[in-house]
């Protein structure tokens, strides 16, 4: 356990505050998921394998965290990729959510409990923007709705901007609104694009409102976390704290507001027209995922963070040593005559170990700071490995065992070397496989009753499902 209170920035205040939720013990935190038109890509991975040490860090502190994530289902983006593919507009999203959830799968990231797609609450986003025309804060023109920045006073204290007429969202549209800042809450159909019936006619939602909607429909007015990329502090965050404080009036709608910062490829942001992206299964054909993960994890995540193939090759050394360290702990404790004498050079030793552990999680405390935790694992490796060999001894393999194990609470690298009995974790996987595959030869068949009843069971012993036109992803939730 950690003694040092946490403390974590503010975006939203620009200061570092200790951490108190709104309800004692419980954390509810939102972060803003993909827009799945693509390969989930390594700057991707950074920011949910980022927010997963936010979780599991509080969780490791004792708290309950009520993680929700949305998945942008229907976008600009998506209705172009669907175009330059010549497919239907669902099948993209329908492809790359599912890679998205084998990469959070693979890359050992917490599963969101709840996964909201924006096409299944377009009645929600309905009402919440009616509500926003009933309170005067937005206004409907050619048939999409906007919202009027300038009936909120408050616009742009997120990003510390001023209103002015120098910006522009949705330049397209500029004719329409009343002020080239204003921004659409709901767009208009245009012809050949998807579309849902609304009191405005037929259009679709915007991208800013859907994260106000799902996240006050799943963790309330008012919530503690509220996370994403730095690149969605201007204009998406600022324009969901619009949107949320006009409709329910409380101020401040998020406590904290964390981001994070870029992940470039020699010094440059990772874009289309640089050709510089890499997607995760990219990676993942040379390097473990448990070597990805270390490699993301290692930096401090407000920073900008530079990948390179060098970095990833040292965290692969590193991973390793974890490794040995955890079998060589391991070896000694079930060695039939172990050295059990406790001589002062082995308390002298443990001591170490135990205060190595204690720097690392206090580290974090201030505010995830992994760049600053890294330094004192690094050590406690290369003590681990000089001690185990030279001086075996049962009570300090036992207290490295077991500080490891700790540190992988947060780490979430060592899992399979920790809980062994992996033939039964196997037989048991394939058995959950089978049974999903038969459910999906019912569901195939449209025997909804049959497929259901299978689903509610499971759910029931901890498998959660994720259906898909042609297929179904299954993870089991701890
Ligand atoms: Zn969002």
């Amino acid at each position: 356990m950690c003694l040092v209170k946490l403390k974590v920035t503010n975006t939203l205040t620009g200061k570092k505050e200790y951490f108190e939720p709104l309800i004692p013990g419980f954390v509810r935190m939102y972060v803003c998921g993909p827009t799945p038109y693509d390969h989930t890509h390594i700057g991707h991975a950074r920011t949910y394998i980022v927010f997963d040490l936010v979780r599991r860090y509080l969780e490791y502190l004792g708290y309950t965290v009520f993680h929700v994530m949305n998945i942008t289902d229907i976008d600009d983006k998506i209705i172009r990729r669907a175009k330059e593919l010549g497919v239907d507009w669902r099948d993209v999203p329908e492809k790359y959510t599912r890679e998205f959830i084998d990469v959070l799968v693979k890359l050992n990231i917490k599963m969101p409990h709840v996964m909201p797609k924006v096409t299944e609450h377009i009645d929600d986003i309905i009402e919440f923007i009616q509500d926003l025309i009933r309170k005067g804060y937005a206004y409907e023109s050619h048939g999409s709705v906007y919202f009027e920045v300038d009936k909120f006073p408050e616009y742009g204290k997120l990003s510390k901007r001023r209103v002015s007429e120098e910006w522009r969202q949705e330049e397209e549209f500029l004719r329409e609104k009343k002020k080239p800042y204003d921004f659409a809450l709901w767009k208009k159909a245009k012809p050949g694009e998807p579309w849902w019936n609304s009191p405005w006619g037929p259009g679709r939602p915007g991208w800013h409102i859907e994260c106000s909607v799902m996240s006050s429909k799943y963790l309330g007015p008012q919530f503690d976390i509220h996370g994403g990329g730095q690149d969605l502090i201007f204009p998406h965050h600022e324009n969901e704290i619009a949107q949320s404080e006009a409709r329910f009036g409380i101020t401040p709608w998020v406590k904290y507001w964390l981001h994070v910062g870029y992940l470039t490829i020699k010094g440059e942001k990772m874009s289309k027209s640089l050709g510089n992206i890499i997607p995760v299964y990219e990676v993942l054909e040379k390097y473990k995922p448990e070597v990805l993960r270390l490699y993301l994890l290692s930096s401090y995540y407000r920073s900008p963070m530079d990948f390179t193939w060098e970095g990833l090759e040292h965290t692969k050394t590193l991973f390793n040593r974890l490794v040995k360290v955890v079998d060589g702990s391991k070896k000694i404790l079930l060695d039939e005559k172990p050295p059990h004498k406790l001589s002062s050079t082995i308390r002298a030793h443990v001591n170490k170990i135990v205060k190595l552990k204690r720097m690392f999680f206090e580290s974090l405390s201030d505010d995830f700071n992994m760049a600053k935790a890294m330094p004192y694992l690094h050590e406690l490796i290369s003590f681990s490995m000089k001690k185990l060999d030279s001086e075996p001894s049962y009570a300090l393999a036992l207290t490295i065992y077991s500080a490891l194990k700790e540190l992988n609470e947060v780490l979430g690298v060592l899992d399979k070397y920790f809980y062994g009995a992996k033939e039964v974790e196997e037989k048991l996987r394939r058995i959950v496989e089978a049974v999903v595959s038969v459910r999906h030869e019912f569901r195939m068949k449209k025997q909804y009753d049959v497929s259901d009843k299978i689903r509610d069971a499971l759910a029931k012993v901890g498998v959660k499902l994720y259906d898909f036109k042609d297929r179904t992803t299954w993870v089991i939730e701890y």
